[in-house]
């Protein structure tokens, strides 16, 4: 489980913080300008970013990131936490589960629990703003404790994005959170297919990664060299990586089964980078399955690192010869971009926004299955040419889609459309 709280590292370039300038390098000129332009259109407004954790997670890598860019950009942008107990996390844990179609059960005083938390947050937060946007399941009832004014209204214009695939999400738990999507003014989904019957405004936006971030800024060989022996991985043979939280929905099994189906034709390492599961009762026994499924191999690497640890991420990503991000379910799946945009093909599950990531046979492979994921590995191994194209063209792919430049200016697009 993600940890609620803890401190947001600003990234710096040559020892000061990143400006918008410095993007001018990576990303396409065109969409700075447009940026700029939307920019002007909202600029002195507020907006408030309101999520469940401070680091971890795809979301909070985002936040992270735009909070400086939108204040760079004149949109006076906070972002603060809701607090919980540990049983209020399990409640949350629960719900984004059955969101994605797990079987969950949940107990009237489970309900409870979410409510009346929810209830304390917004007794504690600062929502006051022009536009208040509301992450995934945990604070999305503060919406039904904001205090209208007196005719009913809220200052505010409410939005609420949803980064999980709840395309197929169980009925009882959609029914319950439906009743506070509902009193938003609109909702942000990651894929149409996402998208839900709502009574509200509802729009399309893709996550994206910073390029700029220590987690994917350009790295010297040297520092990548030194990151992997203080990892403890040799660059002796080809390198396998997946990075993701220990979760079953990210199928670490089913990538070792693909392992070891290719070793006995091809030598090479695997890597399981995951954040550490010590909080997360569920992730606790994903990594303990894991480990037994590792049977001491010493060529299968298992890394716990702490959720700071962007630098030896970026550096495994590009040590990696193949990335592989086998989900079975995904909400987008920012890894895949991550992996693209280190120039390295990426092999993952047809499951979410890793779908509309991976061009088939141009930037990587979707698989289905860990002899599907074994063969692809296969084929790139013995074609390196036909890897390094691939990987070329998975980088500019995420030049084109996947930046936070383009997703700022989506975000800034929709201010406009609900301020007008
Ligand atoms: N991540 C990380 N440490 C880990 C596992 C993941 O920093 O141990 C990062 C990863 O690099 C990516 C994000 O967390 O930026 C995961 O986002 P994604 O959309 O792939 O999955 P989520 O965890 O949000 O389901």
């Amino acid at each position: 489980m993600r940890m609620p709280d803890g401190q947001a590292a600003g990234q710096r370039v040559a020892d000061r913080p990143v400006r918008l300038d410095d993007y001018r390098a990576v990303v396409p000129a065109s969409t700075l300008d447009l940026l700029r332009r939307l920019a002007d259109r909202v600029r002195g407004r507020s907006l408030v970013h309101i999520n469940s954790t401070r680091v971890g997670g795809g979301v909070a890598e985002l936040l992270q990131r735009y909070v400086p860019l939108l204040e760079e950009l004149g949109v006076t942008t906070r972002w603060d936490v809701v607090r919980g107990t540990e049983e209020f996390f399990r409640v949350t844990k629960s719900f984004h589960n059955a969101l994605q179609g797990q079987s969950q059960s949940f107990t009237d005083a489970m309900l409870r629990t979410y409510l009346e938390t929810n209830q304390e947050n917004a007794r504690r937060l600062n929502l006051d703003a022009d536009v208040v946007l509301i992450h995934d399941p945990q604070p999305a009832a503060l919406i039904a404790s904001a205090n209208p004014k007196a005719d009913g209204t809220r200052r505010g214009r409410w939005v609420w994005r949803c980064h999980i695939d709840a395309s197929r999400p169980q009925r009882r738990a959609w029914t319950f959170l439906q009743q506070f999507v509902t009193q938003y003014d609109a909702a942000i989904f990651s894929l149409p297919k996402f998208a839900q019957r709502l009574p509200i405004p509802q729009y399309l936006i893709y996550p994206s990664i910073d390029p700029l971030s220590e987690k994917n800024r350009d790295l010297t060989p040297e520092e990548i060299s030194a990151t992997l022996q203080r990892l403890g991985v040799p660059q002796d043979k080809p390198i396998l990586l997946q990075v993701s939280r220990f979760d079953h929905f990210k199928d670490p099994l089913g990538v070792i089964t693909a392992y070891r189906l290719l070793k006995k034709h091809d030598d090479c390492r695997l890597v399981l980078a995951g954040g550490s599961a010590e909080d997360d009762p569920e992730g606790a026994q994903v990594l303990a399955e894991v480990l037994t499924a590792r049977n001491d191999d010493p060529d299968i690497h298992v890394l716990v690192l702490p959720p700071t640890a962007h630098r030896e991420i970026n550096a495994l990503q590009r040590a990696a010869t193949v990335i592989i991000q086998k989900s079975t379910r995904e909400g987008f799946g920012l890894t895949v971009a991550e992996g693209m945009w280190k120039g390295k093909p990426v092999i993952g599950g047809f499951a979410g926004g890793i779908t509309v990531q991976i061009i088939w046979g141009v930037t990587g492979y979707t698989v289905n299955s860990a002899e599907g994921c074994a063969f692809r590995i296969r084929r790139l191994l013995h074609n390196p040419d036909e890897a390094a194209q691939m990987g070329r063209n998975a980088r500019e792919y995420v030049r084109e889609q996947f930046l936070i430049t383009r997703d700022l200016a989506e975000h800034l697009a929709l201010m406009v459309t609900l301020l007008r």
